[in-house]
């Protein structure tokens, strides 16, 4: 079944993406200019992140790139992260999942991701926190379009958190649709970073899946470049800090030109910061997150290979 369901929104997004601009043809090294629109006091960038913690990993350099232009940088999560038992095993110390608890680790992680984006330099005011359930994008965007999800980790149908853009929505494709596009009435951005549809984690393909429909109905899917944190078994590799190292393309974006976005040494050293401000990430993954300090960051202008 979920098998399915992936082909369905692979082939659904491949649709999607047909009039996206096409490197195909082009040697890899000609399209190294356009991997990032131009930058500059016009840009308004919006990072898409499907869990706190993926923005800073992916995006620090761009982000903190448009913010020295004199552009604006805005950040939308559609989840709070509430769905990792690791989390609450390593953190809380708890091998029993209560809803509670996971709402509560939620509550922190949003807090570390208005840390993470204050570092950055980020302002508050344009932090979007979307609530929708962890691990479970996917099912929103498919079984779940009209019928609520039932998360369970936190036993929620609705969004929990006061802080959410629309507590108490449904969790519903609908709303979920209805919300991202409520973000994008607000920030008009010029360039939207988000998860590649072949990044190995469920919640950040159906993130991809969300803001390509979203930018393709208002036919600005020029705006988009893609991104992935999941690229493959062992990537980033090696695992650890290693500020002096590139980062190289993964397993996953075979066929999708990623094209490097070179980081200055201070920006890795700020990238560093933000990462390290999810505490409640680092005790379970460290070396995983540091691995993402490098030399650069990659961005593709197709989401999917063979467009
Ligand atoms: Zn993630």
């Amino acid at each position: 079944m979920r098998s399915l369901i992936l082909l369905l929104i692979s082939a659904f997004t491949a649709g999607y993406v047909a009039g996206a601009p096409s490197t195909g043809t082009v040697p890899p090294k000609l399209t190294a200019p356009a991997a990032l629109l131009p930058i500059s006091s016009a840009t308004s960038l919006l990072v898409v992140s499907p869990h706190p913690d993926d923005e800073s990993l992916c995006c620090s350099g761009a982000i903190l790139r448009v913010l020295k232009a004199g552009g604006r940088v805005s950040i939308v999560w559609l989840t709070s992260g509430d769905g990792s038992e690791l989390d609450l095993l390593v953190v809380e110390k708890s091998l029993f999942i209560r809803p509670g608890k996971l709402r509560d680790l939620a509550m922190r992680r949003m807090e570390e991701s208005r840390e993470a984006a204050s570092i950055l330099g980020v302002s508050p005011d344009h932090l979007y926190f979307l609530g929708y359930p962890d691990r479970g994008i996917l099912s929103i965007i498919t079984d779940n379009y009209i019928t609520p999800y039932r998360s369970k980790f936190t036993d929620a149908t609705a969004v929990p958190y006061a802080a959410a853009l629309s507590p108490g929505h449904p969790y519903t494709g609908q709303n979920l649709e209805r919300d991202f596009e409520s973000v994008l009435d607000r920030v008009h951005p010029t360039l939207v970073l988000a998860p590649s549809p072949r990044d190995s984690h469920p919640d950040h393909r159906a993130t991809g899946v969300v803001a390509i429909r979203a930018m393709a109905r208002r036919n600005e899917l020029s705006k988009m470049r893609y991104w992935m944190v999941h690229g493959g078994e062992l990537w980033p590799m090696p695992r650890g800090y290693e500020p002096d190292l590139e980062l190289n393309p993964p397993p996953l974006g075979h066929g999708l030109s990623q094209t490097p976005f070179k980081l200055e040494p201070d920006e890795e050293q700020r990238k560093r910061l933000a990462i390290s401000a999810y505490r409640t990430q680092m005790e379970v993954m460290s070396s995983f997150l540091l691995s993402f300090v490098r030399t650069n960051e990659l961005y593709s202008i197709n989401p999917m290979p063979g467009h």
